[in-house]
């Protein structure tokens, strides 16, 4: 997707200084951070919204699930614990319409979220 802001920083077009890549995804810090440590893991597949998950491509959430794994232990937020985020769609706050993960730690989080 030539507009997505996600895409670009996937493509190394604008600046974010990515902490993590591999084949499918890539991880860089959340420009407006929610917590001590707030970084976002992004497919790099051009998916919309959890709303694309599919058959075919549901192997990448477990996928996301092991890297936040391994960035939570290497930000050392693995101990006292951290959480995951996907927003989708308007009402569930999602602003970037490129999916993406959340990883919030080094805070302790309320619920329910606002
Ligand atoms: P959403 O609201 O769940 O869709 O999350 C989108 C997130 O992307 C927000 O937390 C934004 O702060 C973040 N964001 C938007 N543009 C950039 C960027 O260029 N670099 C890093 N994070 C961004």
């Amino acid at each position: 997707m030539s507009d997505c802001i996600f895409c670009k920083i996937i493509k190394k077009e604008i600046d974010s200084k990515i902490v993590y890549e591999d084949e499918y995804v890539v991880a860089f810090p959340d420009i407006n951070p929610q917590a001590p440590v707030h970084l976002l893991i992004v497919p790099k597949e051009h998916i919309e919204s959890p709303l694309e998950i599919n058959e075919d491509n549901k192997d990448l959430v477990g996928h996301v699930y092991l890297v936040a794994k391994k960035l939570a232990s290497q930000y050392g937020i693995d101990k006292k614990g951290y959480r995951i985020v996907s927003n989708c769609g308007d009402d569930g706050g999602q602003t970037v319409h490129h999916i993406h993960f959340h990883l919030l730690g080094g805070r302790f989080m309320t619920w329910p979220p606002g």
